[in-house]
């Protein structure tokens, strides 16, 4: 009987008049007839409902006669087949792929490795001749041992003198051969999964072990991809910390990026509300997301290394900690500058390696850097008097050298210098903090001496000014002698009666935040 037939067959009972009437026409299959006994037969009723399960999920002929495969003669009416054939060409696809991938794995080479575990679609499934022999040669391998005895709950086989248990040699040895099989498909176990090896508990485990290393290693390579911070651009950890921030209220929104450095990139945020009563969030904020991309941070690792403040922790960090501990070390120095009353950028909160603070300048624009504005010469010789206070305060209150002050990381904002920038101001006491004083005197000498202020003091007064110092040297050379002479006394010093008291936890700095 063809399954159509069986469709029909009660619709065949009604009469011709209601046939005649029927909207959808008659349909065109001639009636079978039957006798009441026969409708009313238990054995009828059995072989109809056969049927009709038949043609609603006929897999069993299916996978036998591939409709799946060839694509011919599909009835699309049972959603559990269509669910069945999506899947299959799914797995098809899979394995095409899987497929490709073995070939360019193996390429010329007269040992090859087979995926055809991890293969979704198993050869008989397939019309593929080449599939044929593929499976073919690795089922009858004459190298392939037999399938590896397993062993019964009890965990021994035999009796007597003969008794094999789970922990006998070969049998676990050819066991984690086949537990090869489970290593991740990048990885290259040659053909010996085939062969008879009996490989010892200790040689899987390394390989395990291997196996293991490798692929997280892999993960670790993606992974470095994803998190690098990219021009303008923030990883998708920094996205979610950003994303966090602005969900907490504590930010209302974030409006772009103000500027994209070497080592970090600056966003502007508007302000939203505290979560804590004491504590108020100003209306425009600055996010300074420090870069993790950790190349350009290797060259500042003097600033750090060498700072006591951080020497114990140093050694044991990653450098992804390392990062963090830039922020941080922003953070306590504006902190301290705040503190001493120094214009800078007031903190809001820290989170790993993300700072937010308050926002120099207005409506999204952020306050011009020294090196843009042009001021009137009255205003010139105001902000030099200003910096050379600035640079006293530093140094006598913070306790502090900014190891990058220049024009570039002072800001013009309501008729004053603001100073920026303070993730690697270290302290004087530093084994190289009198040099980097130096240099932050012979940027600001410099620029305001070219900037016509006659009364700015040489690098030389400007160092002795604001350390205190009373250097004699009249020449560069002699003059940085002398303060490397400094740096080494003091640091035989400090060797010789041990580490300075910590200032470092006594600033009342701002809570870190950390999941
Ligand atoms: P970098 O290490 O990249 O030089 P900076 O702290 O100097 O980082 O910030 C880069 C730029 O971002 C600054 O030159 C300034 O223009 C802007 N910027 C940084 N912090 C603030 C702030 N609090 N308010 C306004 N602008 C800021
Ligand atoms: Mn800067």
């Amino acid at each position: 009987m063809d399954p159509v037939g069986v469709a029909a067959a009660p619709d065949a009972g009604p009469g011709p008049a209601w046939r005649s009437k029927c909207p959808w026409g008659a349909p065109n299959t001639t009636s079978i007839s039957c006798s009441l006994a026969d409708v009313m037969s238990e054995q009828l009723a059995k072989e109809l409902q056969l049927e009709e399960e038949n043609a609603a999920f006929p897999e069993v002929v299916a996978v036998a006669e591939g409709p799946f495969i060839t694509g011919e003669n599909i009835d699309t009416s049972s959603d559990l087949m269509l669910a069945q054939m999506l899947q299959m060409e799914f797995d098809r696809e899979y394995d095409a792929q899987l497929r490709r991938e073995e070939k360019k794995i193996n390429g010329d080479s007269k040992v090859s490795i087979s995926f055809e575990n991890y293969r979704k679609v198993h050869p008989y499934d397939s019309d593929s001749s080449e599939d044929e022999v593929d499976w073919q040669d690795t089922r009858h391998d004459p190298y392939r041992a037999d399938k590896p005895t397993t062993t019964p709950r009890r965990g021994f086989i035999g009796k007597g003198k003969d008794i094999t248990t789970k922990h006998d040699e070969v049998v676990c040895g050819r066991k984690n051969t086949a537990r090869m099989e489970n290593f991740a498909p990048e990885f290259q176990v040659g053909d010996g999964i085939g062969m008879d090896l009996k490989l010892s508990n200790q040689v899987f485990n390394a390989l395990k072990q291997h196996a293991y290393s490798e692929e997280r290693r892999s993960a670790r390579l993606h992974e470095k991809k994803e998190h690098s911070t990219a021009e303008k651009a923030v990883d998708p950890k920094t996205r979610l910390l950003l994303y966090k921030m602005v969900n907490a209220g504590m930010l209302e929104t974030i409006t772009g990026c103000i500027s994209t450095g070497k080592e970090s990139v600056v966003f502007h945020a508007y302000g939203g509300k505290s979560a804590t009563e004491d504590k108020v969030i100003p209306p425009e904020c600055a996010i300074k997301v420090f870069k993790t991309t950790l190349n350009e941070f290797k060259n500042r690792d003097k600033y750090i290394k060498d700072d006591y403040r951080f020497k114990d922790r140093f050694s044991k960090l990653n450098p992804r900690k390392i990062i963090r501990m830039w922020a941080e070390k922003e953070m306590h120095n504006l902190t301290r500058m705040q503190n001493a009353g120094i214009p800078c950028p007031q903190v809001v909160i820290l989170k790993k390696h993300v700072l937010v603070m308050s926002f120099i300048g207005q409506d999204q624009v952020p306050a011009p850097k020294l090196k843009d504005v042009t001021l009137s010469s009255e205003d010139m010789k105001k902000a030099y008097y200003q910096i050379l206070n600035m640079m006293q305060q530093l140094y006598k209150g913070c306790n502090l050298v900014h190891a990058d002050l220049s024009e570039y990381n002072m800001l013009w904002h309501d008729g004053k210098v603001w100073l920026i920038d303070v993730s690697q101001s270290v302290e004087p006491t530093h084994p190289h903090g009198l040099e980097f004083l130096f240099r932050d005197c012979k940027n600001v000498s410099q620029f305001f001496q070219k900037g016509g202020v006659a009364e700015a003091l040489n690098e030389r007064e400007l160092f002795n000014a604001v350390s205190g110092l009373n250097i004699t040297a009249d020449n560069e050379v002699d003059f940085q002698a002398e303060i490397e002479a400094l740096e080494k006394m003091n640091e035989d010093h400090v060797q010789n009666h041990g580490k300075k008291l910590s200032m470092f936890s006594s600033d009342g700095d701002p809570p870190i935040y950390d999941e």
